[in-house]
């Protein structure tokens, strides 16, 4: 039996927070926006720390309910357990509640008119007869819906859907839990080969005595944490043992091109994601503005080809290259570190005057700090000695 078609102006597969507010973008300005979303709910099961900067948190003008805890400390551990401490004057970060995030950004897209599907799987995407067309899975039953541009928003997953990119991407697993935990105030991040070889571990508070507790690992992330809660440092305050644990995979690298005809691919999906830390919710956001303005400018001309699309990644590449370039950079040279110089550095770095670098480092933009520790610190110290 054929299946029934539906055509809108734009399809959006997935509504993270990405895909919802490429959406609230695209409708307030009068497009017709349907997104799918596989899950039953917004926000199901979502595996994040949930920090965001000061300059994401004002931007985005969100709600004083959404903030679990302002972050105004940071803790850098050594593996010697030698301990950085910056201290601000106001807060630099916010943990937010991602669940609560999440359907914020749904709730102001269907706000302007989008049409969210829920439990409405993506099966296949294809360019099919000057259309952006899809196969969902929607209660059982497969249906076709087109559009005159798709815009991709899935998260890591993108390579399972047919059609789209094929390789998987370069990964590091963010395995995390939530703990009840006392004396905690400040982000804790540890380093060292023991707790999260080539990347770190956190301790990031969220109030009344919970954290979340985490790290980047390229394997075996399990294991990992297992032995990172067991660490002195964090076992010793622990009040109860974890609940449930998350793991997911995270993009260490933007993907090699993020349109083609007819369709674009924005957030974690695309690899707009820190190369430091793997924070991926303001640097997909700020792409899912610059795509949306890419959509309108095609709707205008009414051209939809791969060529006038292409703006898109050029924009956002000129934005976020240049940090996504210099945490790479970083994390390779850091991923080489034996535990000793991790700790020399850390050492290097308190005695060595880098909290004025750190006053001038935005939360978000960390090429200057990067370029501070990798010629004044690793370079000119760490290496020669
Ligand atoms: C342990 C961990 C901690 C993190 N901590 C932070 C942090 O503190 N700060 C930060 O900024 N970032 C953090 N991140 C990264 C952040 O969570 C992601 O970058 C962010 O969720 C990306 O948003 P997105 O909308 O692009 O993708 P997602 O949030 O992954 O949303 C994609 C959506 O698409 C849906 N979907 C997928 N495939 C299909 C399909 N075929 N059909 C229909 N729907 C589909 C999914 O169900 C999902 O709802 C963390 C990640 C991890 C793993």
């Amino acid at each position: 039996m054929r299946m029934r078609t539906k055509e809108h102006d734009v399809i959006i597969v997935g509504a993270g927070p990405v895909g919802s507010y490429t959406a609230y973008q695209l409708a307030k300005r009068g497009l017709d926006v349907v997104v799918f979303e596989r899950n039953p709910t917004i926000g199901k099961d979502v595996n994040c720390t949930g920090i965001i900067s000061t300059e994401c948190y004002k931007r985005y003008n969100l709600a004083d309910e959404m903030v679990l805890k302002p972050i105004q400390s940071i803790s850098a551990y050594s593996p010697s357990g030698n301990c950085l401490r910056y201290q601000a004057h106001a807060p630099f970060a916010y943990v937010i509640n991602r669940n609560m995030f999440d359907r914020e950004m749904n709730r102001i897209a269907a706000g302007e008119r989008a049409t969210t599907y829920l439990n409405a799987r993506v099966k296949e995407t294809a360019i099919v007869n000057d259309a952006f067309q899809v196969t969902v899975r929607i209660d059982e039953e497969d249906m076709e819906y087109r559009s005159r541009v798709g815009v991709i928003a899935t998260g890591f997953e993108l390579h399972q859907i047919p059609g789209m990119v094929s390789l998987p991407v370069e990964h590091f697993y963010g395995i995390q839990t939530d703990v009840s935990i006392k004396d905690v105030n400040d982000i804790e991040v540890y380093f060292g080969n023991q707790v999260a070889p080539g990347s770190f571990g956190w301790v990031v508070p969220v109030g009344n005595n919970s954290a979340k507790i985490g790290l980047l690992v390229k394997n075996s992330p399990s294991e990992y944490l297992k032995s990172f809660l067991q660490n002195p440092f964090v076992a010793q305050r622990l009040g109860s043992s974890a609940k449930k644990i998350k793991c997911s995979p995270l993009p260490l690298r933007r993907i090699q091109k993020s349109y083609g005809e007819r369709f674009l691919i924005v957030g974690e999906a695309a690899g707009q994601v820190k190369t430091t830390t793997g924070g991926g919710i303001y640097f997909g956001l700020l792409c899912a503005e610059i795509a949306a303005d890419m959509i309108m400018k095609a709707f205008e001309k009414s051209d939809f080809s791969e060529k006038t699309l292409s703006g898109y990644e050029k924009a956002w590449r000129k934005r976020l290259d240049p940090e996504l370039k210099a945490g790479k950079i970083l994390r390779n040279i850091y991923s080489r570190l034996s535990d000793q110089q991790i700790d020399l550095l850390i050492d290097l770095a308190k005695r060595d005057g880098v909290f004025p670098v750190i006053n001038k480092t935005d939360f978000d933009w960390h090429k200057d700090l990067i370029s501070y520790i990798l010629r004044h610190l690793i370079t000119k110290k760490l290496l020669r000695k």
